[in-house]
């Protein structure tokens, strides 16, 4: 149900409308024969398996010779290629319609380039009313893209002044129907423990960035549910970060680093485990950062770039010229951001994949390919990796069972790879096809929808 105004319905219904949205094929009873099924529940594979989908969801598992496809369904002979659970996007954007720099449907485009690369859940982390009715309209099928589970316009030193105001935002965003709360910088530890207590008391969730003068031990206290971009760490590394204050408000605080102290990370991962809070790295956006420093010519030429509007490829890298001014310390933050990443995974912090698509280059699902490889490189195996993108959203958000693994009940999101991602995390990308909630787009539609996509960027 919408809570909007009439007009907003109205305006939303005629900006989320623009004559390249994209209706999913219709939900057909599939199975896929000769399957090596990567269920996600354990590490290992099961070689000459059927999975039968019906009515959207994975009705059947099990080997080749006990499982018979029905008379009438769509039969797809896998061939020894490799079915796992679709990946989710846990920092993702979703463009709001007009927004700057941005093309005529964009937001659809945003969203077929997730699903293209296997992307079929996001968690958007900067709400706006939209979001609410098109997650609807994604959960009808009425417009093709990944489920949404989506946070609220952002509570930030900008858009937070008196404390009364920010507690009755809570309750009315918990009241609209938001999935959580998105924490920005600049808020004080008084407006943040006034959030904190009304989202409490409205019973609604508070996620992403470590305001400064918070710090992330007040937020693991407070039940903060992740720590985006791993906000807040390096702060942690310091032992008095308030006695170098515009080095503890710069860029994640690149600017402390000659003052970090690396043998406290194994305490703060103990101290992070404790919490329960789950961490979205989002390292392609410091790579991103590094790769402007180092080698602008590759950033700038990455073949997925013909995905970005040219203007806002134009806005992105003029917000990476302030990479500059950090070019002396930004490899080793990087390399600090590794170590921490591989320890707080060691110490059983729950690790999600997140790219911050499409901010800052982060082309949409592309980027999360890069994310699972920096990943890889921080030293998580490939199969926790994998599990960041399936298995653990759907731990964190307590629906097991429904997404993210291939189990009989589950909604059917599924990727079709013709290479094994546990021999190469870059396997990933080797997409045949997608299933988004039982709707099959085999490799002829999603190039398609590419061509179209880069062929109208081509011409802007
Ligand atoms: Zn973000």
């Amino acid at each position: 149900m919408s809570r909007l105004p009439a007009t907003a319905t109205l305006l939303l219904t005629l900006l989320f409308a623009p004559a390249q949205a994209v209706e999913p094929p219709p939900a057909k009873d599939m199975a896929f024969v000769n399957a090596r099924v990567l269920t996600m529940t354990g590490p290992g594979v099961l070689e000459g398996h059927t999975v039968i989908v019906r009515d959207g969801r994975i009705h059947a598992l099990g080997p080749d010779a006990d499982l018979s496809p029905a008379a009438d369904d769509v039969v797809i002979d896998a061939g020894g290629r490799t079915l796992m659970p679709g990946l989710a996007e846990m920092h993702a954007h979703v463009p709001v319609p007009q927004g700057p720099h941005q093309p005529p449907g964009y937001t659809e485009d945003v969203l077929m380039l997730w699903v293209a690369n296997g992307v079929t859940l996001a968690r958007g982390m900067l709400g706006h009313p939209l979001h609410l009715e098109l997650r609807d309209r994604l959960d009808r099928h009425e417009v093709l893209g990944p489920r949404l589970i989506t946070s609220g316009p952002s509570f930030s030193g900008q858009s937070v002044s008196a404390i009364e105001e920010a507690r009755r935002r809570v309750a009315a965003q918990a009241e609209d129907g938001y999935d959580f709360l998105k924490i920005h910088p600049g808020l004080t530890r008084e407006q943040y423990d006034a959030i904190v207590e009304a989202a409490a008391a409205a019973e609604i969730r508070l996620a992403g960035h470590i305001p400064v003068d918070v710090g992330l031990a007040r937020a693991l206290a407070a039940g903060q549910e992740t720590v985006d971009h791993l906000d807040g760490y390096i702060h942690a590394l310091v032992e008095d970060p308030a006695a170098h204050p515009d080095a503890a408000r710069s860029f994640f605080g690149i600017g402390l680093m000659p003052h970090v102290q690396r043998e406290a990370i194994a305490s703060v991962a103990a101290e992070t485990r404790a919490s329960g809070a789950a961490m979205v790295p989002t390292e392609t956006l410091f790579e991103n950062f590094l790769a402007a420093v180092e080698d602008m010519e590759e950033l700038t030429e990455r073949p997925e770039n013909v995905y970005l509007p040219p203007a806002l490829k134009s806005a992105y890298l003029a917000r990476l010229e302030d990479a500059g001014a950090m070019a002396e310390v930004v490899a080793e933050f990087l390399a600090l951001r590794k170590e921490l990443l591989g320890a707080l995974h060691r110490s059983g912090v729950p690790i999600l994949l997140g790219s911050d698509s499409p901010q800052i280059m982060n082309v949409p699902g592309f980027a999360s390919h890069r994310e699972l490889e920096a990943m890889v490189a921080a030293g998580l195996s490939p199969f926790a990796a994998l599990q960041s993108g399936t298995t653990a959203p759907a731990r964190f958000f307590g629906h097991e069972g429904r997404y993210g693994s291939i189990v009989p009940g589950a909604e059917a999101d599924l990727i079709l790879l013709r290479d094994d991602p546990l021999a190469d995390i870059g396997n990933t990308r080797s997409i045949d096809g997608v299933m988004v909630r039982g709707r099959w787009l085999d490799r002829a539609f999603l190039d398609a929808e590419l061509a179209r996509i880069r062929e109208r960027y081509a011409a802007l």
